[in-house]
């Protein structure tokens, strides 16, 4: 169904993998979406209507560059119907025993998927606070899981969906929601070759109870419906979507 304009959402690393799916989605449901990007390039638009194509628009911003994240956000929250939320989508995955693990890794997967996070949460508030909003941080439904080599991923994660938590509580007074969305196994170019490996698939056809990993789209339509309706007393809540692995005995 056709909608009119319904303001701006930026999405952080959406010019591929699951980024670019929940750009795509929240521009066909009828959203202006700001990409937010280092390279300042638009997502592949798939299906999108030409009219849904010019209501996506890129941005230069490294999420780790607070500089150029302010001024990515404010050129955003100039878009018609101003900034109404804000999906923090990019992120890295360094992997390799811990025993040895660098501390350059570690902090690396930190700088990004923890500061770079909570940066963007931060410089997204004065924008946000005027009109009411609605966050969303990617996090993994490995965030509550022990990983074998995993341990800064994991960390960030884990990260990722407390510091969801304590903004929901503290900006439900300033009309502002927190949530995470929490994937488990979606093929993109993060895991595209661990999950080519016969190994891998036969795991994945034995621990997902569906048999089979997600796609973008998975995650995308349930940030789509997020904020498609204003589901005004949720918040602070960190949604699995994981086809069941994460519960599963
Ligand atoms: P991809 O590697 O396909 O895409 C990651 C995106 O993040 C890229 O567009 C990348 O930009 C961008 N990015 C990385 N660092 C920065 C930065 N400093 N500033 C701005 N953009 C940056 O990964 P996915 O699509 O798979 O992952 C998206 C999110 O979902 C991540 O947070 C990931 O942790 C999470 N996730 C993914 C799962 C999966 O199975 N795929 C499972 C659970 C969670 P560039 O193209 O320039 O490198």
């Amino acid at each position: 169904m056709a909608k009119g304009p319904r303001g701006v959402v930026a999405v952080t690393g959406a010019e591929r993998g699951i980024g670019a799916a929940i750009a795509r989605d929240l521009v066909s449901r009828g959203f202006t979406v700001a990409v937010l990007s280092i390279g300042a390039r638009r997502p592949d638009p798939g299906k999108l209507t030409p009219a849904q194509r010019r209501r996506l628009h890129a941005f230069a911003c490294d999420i780790t560059d607070e500089a150029q994240a302010a001024q990515a956000l404010a050129q955003a929250a100039k878009l018609p119907g101003g900034l109404v939320g804000l999906v923090n989508n990019a992120g890295i995955q360094k992997d390799g025993p811990s025993h040895r693990f660098p501390t350059a890794d570690f902090e690396a997967v930190l700088r990004t998927n923890v500061l770079g996070t909570f940066a963007m949460c931060r410089l997204a508030h004065p924008h946000l606070v005027k009109q009411g909003g609605l966050i969303v941080n990617i996090s993994s439904f490995w965030d509550r899981m022990g990983v074998k080599n995993q341990v800064a991923y994991t960390a960030s994660k884990a990260a990722v969906s407390s510091i969801t938590r304590s903004l929901a509580v503290e900006w439900a007074k300033d009309g502002i929601r927190v949530l995470a969305v929490a994937p488990g196994y979606i093929e993109t170019d993060m895991n595209r070759a661990a999950l080519a490996n016969a190994k891998i698939q036969a795991y994945i056809a034995k621990r997902i109870p569906r048999g089979k990993s997600g796609v973008p789209e998975d995650i995308a339509c349930v940030v789509g419906a997020l904020y498609d309706t204003d589901m005004a007393f949720l918040t602070g809540e960190i949604i699995h979507v994981d086809g069941g692995q994460g519960i599963v005995h």
